[in-house]
């Protein structure tokens, strides 16, 4: 949802403008899993913030590392705002089932979004059904996680060209077991980063680090200029 700061807080009562849709989408909570079985949102519209990512706290309007899993609501591909959100209409195109967040947020007094907010977060156990995706899914956490990433980073300083090697190798699983998944098992890409998360070779610059894919196909790590 959109920060403090975006947002004119002196407002007492909604007055239905859009500003918080129109600035981003929300997460979801347990709660509204029966959006998701009942194909009011559906796997496209959703991707996966996994633990450890980078994120912007919109509502604080920094930046921090997430400390549990998040399923989150697309932003639209022309910019900025919830994928849900029609901007000619000026409106939520599932106003009536919209995410909990979403009803509960005022952007005069966060208490009750807060609250909301703070309770259990949908995670892709609850949404993924299927033993073997589910086997894959864990898989390449155990193989890609983010705390795992990390070490790799910080170890490039001592051991050089043998860390980078490890972190190209994690960059090329994150993509093959995309493309595996896709094929093997047919399911449509958009819903890769559900399943996967957003592709390391986008998040990785939250290391400092940048990637290039050769002509190959190969990766190339460098690091990113300040
Ligand atoms: S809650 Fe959202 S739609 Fe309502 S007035 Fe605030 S910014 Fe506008
Ligand atoms: S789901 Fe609907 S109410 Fe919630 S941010 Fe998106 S467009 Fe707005």
């Amino acid at each position: 949802m959109a920060s403090e700061t975006d947002i004119e807080t002196k407002r007492t009562h909604c007055i239905r403008c859009g500003e918080c849709c129109a600035a981003t989408g929300p997460s979801l909570q347990k709660a509204d899993l029966p959006l998701f079985f009942n194909h009011v949102i559906d796997g496209t519209s959703l991707y996966t913030i996994r633990k450890g990512e980078l994120v912007r706290d919109n509502i604080h309007d920094r930046l921090e590392f997430t400390h549990q899993e998040i399923i989150k609501l697309r932003d639209r591909e022309t910019g900025k705002g919830c994928i849900l959100y029609d901007e000619d209409e000026k409106a939520c195109t599932i106003y009536a089932n919209r995410p909990s967040q979403c009803q509960a947020f005022s952007c005069w007094d966060h208490t009750e979004f807060n609250r909301i907010f703070s309770g259990p977060k949908a995670q892709r156990a609850d949404i993924v059904k299927d033993p073997n995706l589910l086997r894959l899914i864990f898989a390449h956490e155990e193989k890609c996680s983010y705390q795992i990433i990390s070490s790799h980073v910080k170890q490039i300083s001592d051991q050089g060209e043998s860390a980078v090697q490890k972190i190209l190798d994690i960059l090329q699983y994150d993509r093959e077991i995309r493309r595996l998944t896709k094929e093997k098992l047919a399911i449509d890409p958009s819903e890769m980063d559900l399943l996967f998360g957003r592709p390391l070779s986008d998040t990785i610059h939250m290391f400092g680090l940048m990637v290039q894919q050769e002509t190959d196909g190969s990766f190339l790590l460098t690091i990113e200029c300040p």
